[in-house]
């Protein structure tokens, strides 16, 4: 069922050639040009573009974006009592992991009377975007607003696709989700024209600092395009899973798992990395059964059989690390023996899930841990969303006269070094005569 790339012969097996390992053929570059257009719109057109979009992408009539306070008590009102027991433990678990990111203000004394301090200083106002093309993600609700609150955030807006059945309005259990947890700005507004809102401001959004959350291939290329205008997180796009396994591992539990992030989305990505190909042969065998009768089949065959969904087999565990952390894939799960110690080794992964007991399915609803992952191989050099993505570190310097003069010379040297000489002499200036700039001693 999955393509096989066979790099048991790489003479090279520390150096992966990245063009080898699987990647969607349309990706976030692809999708750019896609969205410039889009995006331009909401810049000049405002709500009229947004209202235009709902129309032509999601099928539903709206004629603002801007979710009335009494929709989302509604919806709280009306949300299954099993779903809301399941939302509460989601909150309580993420608030847990995330309320010991938080991060304290620390104060470097350089020398006697010369000191840097570190402040963290939330952003003022995030928008916050919460998927709801294919399925419904309440999930992403909690992902996104729990670290947002824990890290002091002030303003939050959060954005979602409207829904043709639910009257224009983002789909209930996502408005239930924003209640229970106190988010009183919600807007019906989906894909790439979203992030505009966010980002340009409309009549009825002001403009935000950051914009996070997941989202589809449009969403991850909007927010690709805005960066700069707008700070964002990192790149959650199409969602991708890889296993490393070998002999040891169940052959049941690594197709179930494959296949449950194949569920997202066609674009999603399933990797299975062995040096058994016994284990392959067994996968393969397990999701021909597994695919037929899931829900959600045709979605999921071709997410496997597209060109970003692979069996990588590999000489040996060590190679298999050095493949996947060429791919830093968005979820790691290591289904190895002595697992533990195999994922100490990782370099390169958004979320590493260990052991048999750990599937990437509780990391998306109930580990406490954050599912909003980078994707498309930038977990090489980000992270996932945590309290730290809504805070910025401010640097305070704080020298008196004495600590000053004792470093000037240094400073004027290295002024003078790079050809800067009033920067020496802002230095000096101060240490002339009694210090009050006046030069009267
Ligand atoms: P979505 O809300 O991301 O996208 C829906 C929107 O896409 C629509 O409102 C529409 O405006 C836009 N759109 C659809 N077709 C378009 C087209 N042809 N041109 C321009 N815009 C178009 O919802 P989704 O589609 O269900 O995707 C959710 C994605 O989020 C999945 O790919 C899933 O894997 C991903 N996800 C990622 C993470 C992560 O952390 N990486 C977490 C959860 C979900």
């Amino acid at each position: 069922m999955l393509t096989r790339i066979d790099l048991r012969d790489s003479s090279t097996p520390d150096v992966i050639d990245r063009d080898l390992l699987p990647r969607a053929e349309f990706d976030v570059e692809t999708a750019l040009a896609k969205v410039r257009p889009i995006c331009d719109d909401v810049r000049h057109r405002g709500t009229a573009a947004l209202v235009e979009y709902a129309r032509r992408f999601d099928g539903a009539t709206i004629s603002r974006t801007r979710v009335p306070a009494e929709e989302l008590t509604r919806a709280l009102e009306g949300l299954d009592p099993a779903v809301r027991a399941a939302l509460d433990e989601s909150i309580r678990r993420a608030r847990m992991v995330h309320r010991d990111q938080r991060r304290s203000d620390t104060t470097t004394r350089v020398v006697p009377g010369g000191t840097v301090t570190e402040r963290w200083v939330p952003v003022e106002r995030v928008g916050l975007y919460v998927p709801g093309g294919r399925a419904v993600y309440p999930s992403s609700v909690v992902m996104n607003v729990v670290p947002a609150q824990e890290a002091g955030v002030g303003s939050l807006a959060v954005a979602s696709p409207p829904q043709r059945e639910h009257g224009g309005l983002p789909h209930p259990t996502i408005l239930a989700a924003c209640a229970l947890l106190g988010v009183d700005e919600v807007h019906a507004a989906g894909g790439a024209q979203a992030i505009a809102m966010l980002a340009h401001g409309t009549d009825e959004c002001a403009p935000v600092s950051l914009v996070t959350g997941p989202g589809n291939v449009y969403v991850a290329a909007a927010k690709r395009l805005l960066r700069g205008i707008v700070g964002i997180d990192a790149e959650a796009g199409p969602t991708e899973i890889a296993v490393l396994a070998d002999d040891s591992a169940a052959p049941r539990l690594v197709a179930a798992d494959l296949i449950s992030q194949a569920e997202h989305d066609e674009l999603a990505a399933a990797v299975l990395v062995t040096p058994s190909v016994a284990l392959a042969d067994a996968v393969d065998a397990e999701l021909r059964v597994q695919v037929t009768a899931a829900k959600h089949h045709e979605r999921i065959v071709r997410a496997l059989s597209g060109r970003q969904s692979a069996t990588v087999l590999v000489a040996d565990l060590d190679h298999g690390l050095a493949v996947t952390d060429a791919y830093a894939a968005e979820h790691l799960e290591i289904q190895t023996e002595h697992a533990a110690e195999v994922a100490a080794r990782v370099r390169n992964a958004g979320a590493v899930f260990v052991g048999p007991h750990s599937p990437v399915s509780l990391g998306d609803y109930c580990a406490g841990s954050n599912h909003v992952l980078p994707t498309g191989g930038c977990a090489c050099h980000s992270s996932g969303l945590s309290v730290q993505s809504f805070l910025r570190g401010i640097h305070v310097v704080a020298y008196d006269r004495a600590a000053l003069a004792e470093v000037a010379h240094h400073v004027v040297t290295l002024a003078e070094a790079e050809d800067l000489p009033a920067h020496g002499t802002a230095v000096t200036v101060r240490l002339e005569g009694n210090g009050d700039g006046t030069g009267n001693g």
